[in-house]
């Protein structure tokens, strides 16, 4: 039961622009997901969610991974080894994790993207070998609290070599979430850089960070600028009343 059952009703659109996108999970306001062509990545993507990662607005998990075949998104909170989520045996030390630390790619490894660092915090010493040896990389999905619960949480992650980002630019994202990770990027964003240097094809980051650049103008267009008085005149204009 709700306290206001009248002012639920009064909001509710004709088209019903919340019923949700199978695909991408989002509201249907928000779905960018037509007309994405996986790509065949060679590396792999693991994305762990946390259960209460609740940014079903602006969380990025399913819509990368829709981007690609070679993509898993696991929601939950531990599990014994890579190999059991992935359902096959792997050698976790081929695998990279984002790393959560305070390590800057910047002051480890002036001018490299994407820094492969030792369990200290410094670059080790063949990034390009380091870097070809990457199968896999792990995301960690959801604020940086709950990122930081997943590795705690997951002894095997101190197995996988861990990679920190210098993006050149700031997130997309811009003033729109709060509690952005350390380096700062959506999981699109982090998966678009590391899959896109890991692999040599600039084309698969183009493809993540255009899918991202809709997903935001979706969502500056269609959340309200003001409390949410009815105002009639503008669904009209978007969305006729033909309602059966
Ligand atoms: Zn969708």
């Amino acid at each position: 039961m709700t306290d206001e059952p009248a002012a639920e009703a009064a909001q509710a659109t004709p088209a019903d622009p919340n019923a949700d996108c199978p695909h991408c999970g989002k509201r249907r306001a928000l779905c960018v997901c037509e007309g994405i062509t996986p790509i065949d990545n060679t590396v792999a993507l693991l994305i762990l969610q946390h259960p209460q990662e609740q940014d079903r607005d602006l969380g990025t998990a399913r819509l990368t991974a829709l981007h690609l075949k070679h993509a898993q998104l696991k929601i939950g909170l531990s599990w014994p080894s890579l190999s059991k989520i992935l359902g096959r045996p792997t050698d976790p030390q081929r695998w990279a994790i984002l790393y959560l630390g305070s390590v800057k790619a910047e002051a480890v490894a002036p001018g490299r993207d994407v820094v492969v660092v030792n369990k200290n915090g410094n670059a080790v010493e063949d990034q390009e070998t380091a870097l070809r040896e990457i199968e896999g990389i792990v995301l960690l999905d959801g604020t940086w609290s709950q990122a930081k619960t997943l590795w705690w949480r997951n002894p095997w992650m101190l197995k996988c070599k861990r990679v920190v980002l210098g993006p050149k630019r700031p997130s997309r994202y811009g003033k729109l979430r709060r509690e952005p990770r350390s380096d700062g990027l959506s999981t699109i964003e982090a998966a678009a850089m590391l899959l896109a240097r890991l692999e040599g094809k600039p084309e698969i980051a183009a493809a993540l960070n255009a899918s991202f650049e809709r997903l935001l103008a979706r969502y500056r267009e269609a959340r309200p600028t003001s409390p949410p008085h009815p105002r009639p005149w503008r669904r009209s204009r978007h969305k006729p009343k033909h309602r059966q």
